[in-house]
């Protein structure tokens, strides 16, 4: 059986040559995302070209000094012009050195510098879309999913810039060029001395394809392990309850082992392809010695010449070596840039109209009008809510029960737009939600729901997260009418104390006080309590009740809930069904009915009786 921890793979399968032709567009719309810095790119190239060129001038600078010490051995004319030449080409192969080195360090801050503006411009681009994505798309995307898009995906695509852009234009001048210069030097001495390039470079691009193949094993292995020792941590009371350690110990022991196989068999790859690699080389500089040395002997070139190949092998060795990184940067850019990409393009359903204006409110007449509603999953619509209509204005309270699954909380997220309905409409003073602008719409909305999530910070920034700028006492009566502020002010830090991941423990029924204080710090004009007073005991819940008649007294408020006690005293109430309102009235009309709403209350009023 697939244990509940076991890793979904990030990536599967090796890097081809086919899917690098398939990421193409990918690639192309990085390279174009770098043009966004024309100055600071085309610096960049420019640093490069001139690296590259006064890093190819090297062999050539050492082939000459070579000649001219070879002159001081009695072979120049005169022994003064000679050291006259060493000397000069002592003092150019100084300098190529030095400014080779200068503009290495300027290519590669200024492709840097692309590249981490490139990653801010996609993190601000990611993050800007999770905030504006539907609740359709989070309701099957993987959080976890994408924070790795986020970070690591992002930063896949942010080092193309220096690892593949740049190292592209970097190997094809380098090997372009010194290809060039050897094989007009002498075609069969250039031929021997480039005889090297293709086994090293297809041994480094495979070797590079399977590292980095197992290294997407060994980091799934590796999270799988810390999920595990999560999970152990998390349920450590129950694996010793079922005396399981033994299970446990065996589970952690089968993929560590894996872990470490993997590792192993990396170590194999890196150090016999080193060893490959090496060999191919040095075998080739040994054939040009071998050819080159008779052809010196022969007086057909000069040692300058023959040390000008060594040094040019020497100096292609490392770009041939590192096609695999390019190689390896161009498969990472494409994984990485597909799955940003994909969310980037992602529209959401639900968006302002263009030049959709902002809700105004007058009147506050909340109405829904025929609504019928179904969840989409996948290509599977699934229906929820059926032809719901009601109407409430200012002052009113509307409250909802049914049983579970019964379509009580999708009202509620229809009303502020977190999903659009299917049929029907909502309007709020006659203007249909889906014309005016969300901000103005949701603001105006405030919806208390049943999952209470707290942001690690004080008690008074939660508080006021919705506005920042509330004075101290707009906090104040908020947390009042919650019937939280004797509470906070009986901490020893008072509206200071750290709530959240990391702070104090608040009880359930006093965290779903701090986030009804929370909205009603917004004063909305329609305020929605989705089974959020559940975990608050019942005389806490009718003082909040009776407060929230005095300070909301101006904002439609729909209170749904499973314990009628919190909502007889609503204006009208729905009984719903299966997505149906089967039963509607005022308490008393409701209990007159003696339908389900009664029997109901009967059951919450003598449950043993009942039972
Ligand atoms: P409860 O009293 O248990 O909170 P509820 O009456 O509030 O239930 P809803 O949460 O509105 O019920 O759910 C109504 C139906 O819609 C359920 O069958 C539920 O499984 C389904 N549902 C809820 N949310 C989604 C979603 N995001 N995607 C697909 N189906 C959903």
């Amino acid at each position: 059986m697939k244990s509940m921890t076991e890793a979904q793979p990030r990536e599967s399968g090796r890097f081809t040559f086919r899917k690098m032709v398939e990421g193409f567009d990918v690639v192309t719309r990085v390279g174009r995302m770098a043009l966004h810095y024309p100055w600071r790119m085309a610096a960049a190239v420019a640093a490069l070209i001139v690296a590259v060129v006064f890093q190819l001038y090297i062999p050539q600078f050492l082939g000459t000094a070579v000649d001219n010490a070879y002159g001081m051995l009695g072979h120049a004319d005169t022994l003064d012009a000679a050291r006259q030449a060493l000397l000069t080409t002592g003092l150019l192969l100084f300098a190529a050195s030095v400014l080779r080195g200068l503009f290495t360090m300027l290519h590669n801050y200024l492709g840097e510098s692309v590249g981490q503006h490139i990653g801010y411009e996609l993190r601000m681009a990611i993050y800007d879309k999770i905030q504006r994505l539907d609740f359709r798309y989070h309701d099957h995307a993987h959080s976890g999913d994408l924070i790795t898009r986020g970070m690591l995906d992002v930063e896949g695509v942010r080092l193309f810039v220096n690892t593949g852009i740049m190292r592209v234009i970097l190997l094809s001048l380098l090997i372009g060029i010194g290809s060039y210069r050897l094989l007009s030097a002498d075609w069969l001495l250039g031929l021997l001395a480039l005889s090297f390039v293709p086994f090293v470079g297809w041994r480094a691009v495979d070797a590079r394809l399977s590292l980095r193949e197992s290294w997407h094993r060994l980091q799934e292995r590796l999270s799988y392990l810390t999920r595990v020792m999560e999970e152990n941590l998390q349920g450590i009371r129950v694996v010793r309850a079922f005396a399981a350690q033994d299970y446990e110990m065996g589970k952690f022991d089968k993929a560590s082992s894996q872990a470490m196989e993997i590792t192993s068999e990396r170590i194999r790859t890196r150090v016999s392809n080193g060893t490959a690699m090496s060999f191919a080389f040095y075998l080739s500089m040994g054939l040009v010695l071998l050819v080159g040395g008779q052809k010196t002997l022969a007086g057909e070139i000069t040692v300058g010449t023959l040390t000008e190949f060594l040094a040019y092998m020497t100096v292609l060795q490392m770009p041939v070596r590192q096609l695999g990184l390019l190689v390896n940067s161009i498969a990472r850019a494409t994984t990485s840039g597909e799955r940003l990409f994909s969310v980037l393009d992602e529209e959401p359903d639900i968006k302002d109209r263009p030049d959709a204006p902002d809700l105004e409110i007058k009147d506050a007449v909340l109405q829904f009008d025929r609504v019928s509603f179904a969840y989409q999953l996948g290509e599977e619509t699934v229906p929820v809510l059926e032809d719901v209509s009601f109407t409430l204005s200012r002052g009113q309270t509307l409250g909802i029960v049914g049983p579970p699954g019964a379509g009580k909380s999708t009202i509620a997220h229809l009303i502020p737009r977190f999903y659009d309905v299917t049929d029907g409409s909502i309007t709020v003073d006659g203007q249909d939600i889906r014309d005016v602008t969300l901000k103005s719409l949701r603001s105006a909305v405030s919806v208390i729901q049943q999952d209470i999530f707290l942001f690690t910070s004080g008690i008074m920034n939660n508080v006021a997260y919705g506005d920042p700028w509330a004075d101290y006492d707009r906090i104040v009566a908020a947390t009042n009418t919650a019937q939280l502020h004797s509470y906070i002010n009986d901490l020893p830090r008072g509206y200071g104390t750290l709530v959240g991941e990391r702070g104090v423990s608040l009880s359930g029924g006093q965290r779903q006080r701090l986030v009804i204080a929370r909205a009603l710090l917004m004063q909305p004009s329609i305020l929605i309590f989705d089974d959020s007073t559940a975990a608050i005991d019942a005389a806490t819940e009718q003082r909040i009740l009776a407060s929230l008649r005095e300070h909301a007294a101006d904002s439609v408020v729909v209170v749904i809930s499973h314990r009628l006690s919190s909502l007889m005293h609503a204006d009208e109430i729905l009984f719903l069904d299966n997505g149906n309102v089967v039963e509607r009235g005022t308490h008393e009309s409701l209990l007159a009915a003696g339908g389900r709403y009664q029997a109901l209350f009967e059951l919450q009023s003598n449950p043993t009786e009942e039972e």
